[in-house]
């Protein structure tokens, strides 16, 4: 690897510790309709607001071994495993992709999907006021890095990949509303945009990864029913899985099966 790669692998992984550290904050206050700027973070015990020095991603709650300063309840072990999970992404996403204005579109759909994974997870919804904005800016950036690159033919192949994701799941959404629920439909522009940036093939391996995990955990937890009445995550969370898989090893399954379109 050449060594400014590397050099920004680091920058960005570190980078990826703030955003996750971020993004814990926006999983627990935006479905509760709370401002994600004001108050500062505080803890969910006692109260206390958290100083800077112990608001550092990962390290403090090594430093703090997992409990408030103040009341000492514990904090759970999600936080930091957030910031780590999303530091490794945005490294692991440079030393994949490589240097490219629209390194950073990848990126935040990995942010947003990290937030979304968990909240879908937890509440049951997808909220507008992530999904829509993501979307935004991930079209601003890939519009950018074709313009710079002088390659619409690529930001118009996501474009068509997104619709073509997203007009099938409109219709399932019309026929059944409670098969498929339109919080899942918005957001799969998102996935079709970022994933379609790579080829079709790319979104196809996100589409079959993201039901294929649903369809397996289903089919567990059918069989595990009798003894466990456990809930199979929602859909919302598979599509983000699902899509992150297909960044990573949607290209490579695309050669090995000769699937249109990666370059
Ligand atoms: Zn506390």
């Amino acid at each position: 690897m050449e060594p400014v790669l590397v050099a920004v692998a680091i920058y960005s992984g570190l980078l990826g510790l703030v955003i996750g550290s971020f993004l814990n904050v926006v999983v627990y206050r935006v479905p509760r309709d709370l401002s994600i700027v004001r108050p500062g973070s505080a803890c969910p015990q006692c109260g206390t607001p958290i100083a800077p020095h112990d608001n550092v991603p990962v390290l403090s709650w090594i430093l703090l071994r997992g409990r408030c300063r103040s009341c000492r309840e514990p904090i759970s072990i999600r936080y930091p495993l957030v910031e780590l999970g999303v530091g490794l992404l945005f490294a692991a996403s440079t030393v994949r992709f490589g240097l490219h204005v629209w390194l950073v579109a990848v990126w935040i759909l990995e942010a947003g999907l990290v937030a979304l994974a968990q909240i879908d997870a937890e509440h049951l919804t997808l909220p507008r006021s992530i999904v829509w904005p993501m979307f935004a800016a991930q079209l601003a950036v890939l519009a950018g890095a074709a313009a710079q690159e002088h390659d619409g033919r690529r930001l118009l192949v996501a474009a068509i990949a997104a619709a073509a994701w997203f007009v099938p799941y409109v219709i399932i959404n019309l026929v059944s509303p409670q098969a498929l629920g339109f919080g899942d439909v918005r957001l799969v522009l998102s996935l079709g945009l970022g994933l379609g940036w790579f080829g079709p093939g790319v979104v196809f391996v996100g589409f079959f990864a993201s039901n294929l995990l649903a369809i397996v955990v289903g089919v567990v937890n059918l069989a595990r029913h009798a003894t466990t009445r456990r809930q199979p995550l929602p859909y919302g969370t598979y599509l983000a899985l699902g899509t992150i898989v297909a960044l990573f090893v949607g290209g490579p399954i695309v050669n090995a099966l000769a699937l249109p379109g990666l370059r």
